[in-house]
């Protein structure tokens, strides 16, 4: 018999937590189901050396409880992965989450049974869940890529990935050492194993756009400081593109001097991280202010890496700059004057195979004891598409999105009912703060759960004309900015066959809470609402039938 409840939650990350608290005070019965075992998704599967937050850790983190956030002391202006993992564990410790939350349990399959109107989750380990709602806090960047690199199953030495690192560690000291992949991942472990290794060739087909983190200690005053106006500040970040506060530049630099410019840069450029996404309102959308941004980065790398050759291998010509996830670093571009370190750019010399002592590329081989894999994710849609849910009449998920990856404001997938997604396409997730991003989506759902149970509604469906116009105006925000130019997992560029389309929303946040405010403000018009009773009937009429 499978086990009943109102809602299953899908993943034990910052969403799914978020989901279990919300929705058990607001009286539901609540599962969440967790692959893996432990909690913390995205930041109990990334143990990499130097994984770290990009977004400061006052922001990065819940906003849902003034004493959580009060109670609280981050160490760093950017949070270390083990960091984020105690807070989890302290937030699902202090809330009580950990009796609703089975571990050790992938989501196999979840198909909606119209005649219930419920969900019937499979899991791997065996038990069976049945629930009115399926709410899927899956992640964006959950489902890491292994490249079809010919001989990798043969190679002779260790395989690590960055996504999926060994709960020890690994020690590095004395092997040689080489990784494939340069994006947030990839610039964060390469110093750090830089340190370590006799020998890292790094293997780089695309040079990114590497932003200094400066990262630092929090003064305890700063922290007060902040902790004084916290709720103020919360509120004022939901105001900005991106659910964070971070010196947004509202003075366009198309109409600036080079010099004007060149100043914004480099104040951006000391300041550190994201903040040189919002030098210009303009940046993202004016060919020449991004390409003035580029040329900033390109000398920066100039001023830093010593050998030129080495200099100019490193530096991004192929895309604008945020077309690809800006990355944010500790020392990344430094550690090339480092002697024990060489770049192998596949631009110069493709890759060709993986062979037991190494990495052959077209002109050599470059012998190593460990690889290591930082290439990526199934972004956005992959963990989805895995489970690959059943709805109305047996339609698969995964069939929908091989067209076009297409929602309801993130939320929701017309021929999908009762079935929600946190943080999906469609949504501005993960050009944003993701934490206070799920929050919103979380509420959302709590509210809309509770509407149909005030109401007498069993099940709420996004109406597919609904879905096309929002899926109209995704792809209008993003054709308004250079954004999809780059080959991105932001257009699933990195996954053969996936079809391409920006997918996250990029007219920003507060219009987003807008067009979500204004969805449940209109009685969910945007949505097909199935009353209990006519459930109830159909439930019977087809037990009658049997
Ligand atoms: P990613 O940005 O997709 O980078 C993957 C890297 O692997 C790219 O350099 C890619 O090259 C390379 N690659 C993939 N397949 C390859 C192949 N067959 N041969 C050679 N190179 C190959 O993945 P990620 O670094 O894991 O980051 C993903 C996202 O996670 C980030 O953008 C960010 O949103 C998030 N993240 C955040 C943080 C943080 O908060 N600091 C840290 C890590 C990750 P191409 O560019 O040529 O495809």
């Amino acid at each position: 018999m499978p086990m009943t409840f109102d809602a299953i939650v899908v993943g034990a990350g910052f969403a799914g937590l978020y989901a279990l608290y919300r929705l058990r005070a607001r009286g539901y019965t609540v599962c969440v189901l967790e692959a893996e075992a432990g909690i913390g998704g995205t930041w109990y599967r990334n143990r990499y050396p130097g994984a770290r937050c990009d977004i400061e850790s006052l922001q990065y983190s819940y906003s849902f409880s003034d004493e959580v956030q009060q109670a609280w002391t981050w160490t760093e202006r950017y949070a270390s992965q083990p960091e984020i993992l105690r807070y989890i564990r302290y937030v699902a410790d202090r809330f009580d989450l950990h009796r609703d939350i089975r571990l050790n349990a992938r989501v196999t399959a979840a198909t909606f049974d119209e005649n219930r109107c419920r969900w019937a989750i499979e899991t791997e380990a065996g038990p069976c869940y049945d629930a009115a709602f399926c709410i899927m806090a899956t992640g964006c960047l959950s489902i890491p890529i292994v490249p079809e690199i010919p001989g990798l199953a043969a190679f002779a030495g260790d395989l690590y990935r960055t996504a999926d690192w060994p709960h020890d560690g690994v020690d590095f000291s004395g092997r040689r050492v080489g990784i494939v992949g340069t994006g947030s991942s990839g610039i964060q472990t390469i110093p750090i194993v830089a340190r370590a290794a006799d020998r890292l060739t790094v293997f780089q087909r695309t040079a990114n756009y590497v932003i200094p983190a400066h990262n630092r200690p929090l003064a305890p005053a700063e922290q007060a400081e902040w902790k004084r106006n916290y709720e103020a500040r919360r509120a004022a970040a939901r105001r900005t593109r991106n659910n964070a506060l971070m010196e947004h530049n509202s003075r366009p630099g198309a109409g600036m001097t080079p010099a004007e410019r060149e100043e914004i840069f480099e104040a951006r450029w000391r300041l550190g991280g994201l903040t040189f996404s919002y030098g210009f309102p303009d940046q993202a959308t004016d060919r020449r202010v991004n390409e003035a941004a580029a040329d900033f980065v390109r000398r920066k790398i100039a001023g830093t890496v010593r050998d030129p050759e080495t200099a100019r291998k490193l530096m991004p010509r192929d895309h604008p700059v945020g077309s690809k996830r800006l990355c944010v670093d500790t020392g990344y571009f430094e550690t090339f004057n480092r002697p024990n370190v060489r770049l192998v750019d596949l631009r110069d010399e493709p890759l060709l195979a993986v062979e037991p002592e190494g990495v052959r590329t077209e002109r050599a081989l470059y012998p190593l004891d460990a690889l290591i894999l930082a290439t990526g994710f199934d972004a956005m849609t992959g963990a989805l598409r895995r489970i690959d849910p059943k709805g109305r009449g047996g339609r698969s998920l995964s069939e929908k999105w091989n067209v076009r990856p297409s929602t309801l404001l993130g939320l929701a997938v017309a021929g999908f009912p009762n079935l929600f997604i946190v943080t999906g396409p469609g949504s501005p997730s993960v050009l944003s703060n993701m934490v206070t991003s799920a929050e919103q989506n979380v509420d959302w759902i709590a509210d809309c759960l509770d509407y149909l149970r005030a109401n007498g509604f069993a099940a709420i469906e996004a109406r597919q004309e609904a879905e096309d116009a929002w899926f109209g105006e995704v792809a209008a925000a993003s054709a308004r900015t250079l954004l999809p130019e780059g080959d991105s997992w932001y257009v699933g560029a990195n996954v053969p066959g996936k079809p391409r389309v920006y997918m996250p929303y990029l007219g920003g946040v507060p219009a987003y809470l807008d067009a979500c405010g204004k969805a449940a403000a209109d009685d969910y018009c945007a949505f097909a609402l199935t009353p209990a009773d006519a459930a109830a009937g159909e439930a019977r009429a087809a037990s009658e039938a049997v």
